[in-house]
């Protein structure tokens, strides 16, 4: 069903009214984690001012150590929709458990399925039994083949509103977090019907290079970056080292801008 042999014209997946995958590039903005209601406004606020829509942040973090930071949980949710009711923005969040897919409806416009979770299948298949655009992240460890494999779960359960994302793949190299598998962005967009964004904030985890990333991936043929951006990094409870503040921000989507049409 994902296949662009099933479809040939390109899905638009509509947030509200906002079209993902259309004439024009998104950027997904936000912080790695929900901290507080102060801490998600202020980033709503500048994003508003610059004309970007979509507001990213986690509320459920699968995080690596048992002992990090691991969200807010639902009361996350809660600001996140608070707050993006009040600046017009559209929420996108984590959900990783199935039992909390219906919950999340109510709080979100899109459900995000992690990395880490791409081929967990019965989140996959609770994801597809909602209404509602789902942004499915491609494992760390995951082959195209079995990242469209992912999204036909949630397809084939009568979801069709589906948004991949690549967001680097573990390789050998240390001097970035993960490897941006850029061939994926052209194979993705030939492949499957559904629109590609490129997460240039975990695929290098170094804020100094994520223009001429963006610039690569939208080059590529990307639908929208995704990028962490916090009202002061430094003090981040999740990814510090690698959010850019709001001045960093606004930069960042300016000399975008010069060249492509980002909202
Ligand atoms: C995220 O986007 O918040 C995240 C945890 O990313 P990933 O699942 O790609 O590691
Ligand atoms: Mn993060």
């Amino acid at each position: 069903l994902v296949s662009r042999k099933r479809q040939s014209k390109d899905t638009v997946v509509m947030v509200g009214d906002f079209p993902v995958g259309g004439e024009r590039n998104v950027m997904v903005a936000g912080p790695c984690s929900v901290e507080s209601e102060e801490q998600v406004r202020q980033v709503a606020q500048t994003m508003s001012k610059l004309g970007i829509r979509l507001i990213r942040g986690g509320a459920y973090k699968p995080r690596t150590s048992p002992y990090d930071f691991q969200g807010l949980g639902e009361e996350g949710l809660k600001i996140l929709r608070r707050v993006a009711d009040e600046f017009g923005l559209k929420v996108v969040s984590e959900i990783v458990h199935p039992a909390d897919i219906e919950m999340a409806t109510q709080y979100v416009d899109v459900i995000q399925i992690g990395a880490r979770n791409m081929q967990n299948f019965e989140l996959l298949k609770a994801a597809g039994s909602v209404r509602k655009p789902v942004l499915l992240k491609r494992g760390l460890a995951a082959t195209l083949e079995e990242f469209l494999f992912a999204a036909e779960y949630i397809v084939s359960r009568g979801n069709t509103q589906v948004i991949l994302c690549e967001r680097g793949i573990r390789t050998y190299e240390k001097w970035t977090r993960n490897t941006l598998d850029i061939s994926a962005v052209p194979i993705l967009k030939q492949e499957s019907h559904l629109p590609v964004l490129v997460d240039i904030s975990h695929s290098t985890g170094r804020r100094d290079i994520l223009l001429p990333i963006a610039k690569a991936a939208l080059a590529a043929g990307a639908d929208g970056i995704m990028v962490e951006a916090h009202p002061e990094p430094s003090v981040a409870l999740s990814d510090a080292g690698q959010q850019i503040n709001l001045n960093q921000l606004e930069e960042l989507l300016m000399q975008l801008r010069q060249t492509y049409d980002l909202v």
